[in-house]
C-alpha cells in the first residue's frame, strides 16, 4: 500500500488557515458577476469563512441543463480575491480547467465526485499539476470504494501535491432516502485512520440535498474531528441554477456555524 508523502496540514496552506474547522462557502454555481459578488460580500462578514467556492464549469447529470458560466466567471472570482480577501476555491476536471485556474490565481483547486470515479480522468489531471504549487481538495468517488477515492489521492499526491485534503459528500444512495447522498461515516473515518494527515473536510450540502439538514449534518462531521466544512451559499437561493434547495442565505449559514461553535467549546 502506497502512502501519502509529506503531505502538509491545511493551516499550512495559507497564513489566513490558522482557525478549525476551516470553513469554505460560496454557491454551488457561479451564475453572474452579481451573484458571485453579493454573495462573497454577505460571506465576508461572517469571521469563520475563509474560503469562497463556486463552480464554474459544472458537471450536471443530464444535458440542457446550466452546465456554468465557464472562463468569464474566473475574473468574478478574482474580483472576489481583492475585495473581500477570501481565498478562492474552484472543481477542475481537466487539464484546461487546471490552466485557466492558475492563470487566473485562483487559491485552491478541487476535483469533484464523478472526476474522482474515474482513474483516467485524475491521471490526466496529475500531469497537468506536475510541479505545480497548488493546494487540491478531492472529493470521494459517487459510489463508496474507499480504493478509487484513495488511488486519486496516491496520483494527484505523486504529482508532488502535497497540500492535499479529501472532502466527504457523501455517496449515492440508489434508493430513495431523505438524504440526497448516504454519509456512510465509516469511510472517511477509515480515511483518517489510514492517512494521519490527511486533513478530512465535510461537505454536508451535497449529503443533505436540503438545507434543512445541513446543522445536523455538520456538528456529526465536526462531533468526528472533521477538519473543516464545506456548505453551499448563495444570496438568493431561490433564483439559484443549480443545487437550489441545499443552498443557504449567508445569513443563516452564519446562524447554523455559530450553533456549532457553542457546541465546540463545551468540549
Ligand atoms: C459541487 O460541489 O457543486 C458538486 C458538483 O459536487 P459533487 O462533485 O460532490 O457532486
Ligand atoms: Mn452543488
Amino acid at each position: 500500500m502506497n502512502e501519502l508523502n509529506n503531505l502538509k496540514p491545511i493551516n499550512e496552506w495559507f497564513k489566513k488557515l490558522d482557525s478549525r474547522p476551516i470553513i469554505i462557502s460560496g454557491p454551488c454555481s457561479a451564475e453572474s458577476e452579481e451573484q458571485v459578488l453579493n454573495t462573497a460580500r454577505q460571506l465576508k462578514e461572517i469571521d469563520q469563512v475563509k474560503i469562497f467556492r463556486a463552480g464554474i464549469w459544472k458537471p450536471r447529470t443530464r444535458p440542457n441543463t446550466f452546465e456554468g458560466r465557464g472562463d468569464d466567471a474566473l475574473h468574478w472570482l478574482n474580483q472576489v480575491k481583492l475585495e473581500t480577501g477570501l481565498l478562492t476555491t474552484v472543481e477542475v476536471a481537466s487539464p484546461k480547467h487546471v490552466e485557466m485556474c492558475l492563470r487566473h490565481n485562483v487559491d485552491i483547486l478541487w476535483i469533484g465526485a464523478r472526476t474522482t470515479s474515474n482513474p483516467f480522468s485524475i491521471q490526466e489531471l496529475a500531469s497537468a499539476l506536475q510541479g505545480m504549487n497548488v493546494p487540491v481538495m478531492i472529493k470521494n468517488p459517487l459510489n463508496p470504494d474507499i480504493n478509487l477515492w484513495i488511488g486519486a489521492l496516491e496520483r494527484i499526491n505523486k504529482a508532488g501535491i502535497s497540500k492535499l485534503a479529501a472532502i466527504h459528500r457523501g455517496f449515492y444512495p440508489f434508493e430513495q432516502t431523505s438524504l440526497r447522498n448516504i454519509p456512510k461515516w465509516e469511510i472517511p473515518i477509515e480515511l483518517k485512520s489510514r492517512f494521519h494527515n490527511l486533513p478530512m473536510i465535510c461537505d454536508p450540502s451535497h449529503i443533505a440535498g436540503d438545507r434543512r439538514y445541513i446543522q445536523q449534518i455538520s456538528q456529526k462531521a465536526l462531533d468526528l474531528n472533521m477538519d473543516g466544512l464545506m456548505i453551499e451559499s448563495h444570496y438568493n437561493p431561490e433564483e439559484a441554477l443549480s443545487d437550489m434547495e441545499q443552498q443557504l442565505i449567508p445569513s443563516e449559514l452564519n446562524t447554523i456555524l455559530n450553533s456549532l461553535i457553542c457546541r465546540l467549546s463545551i468540549k
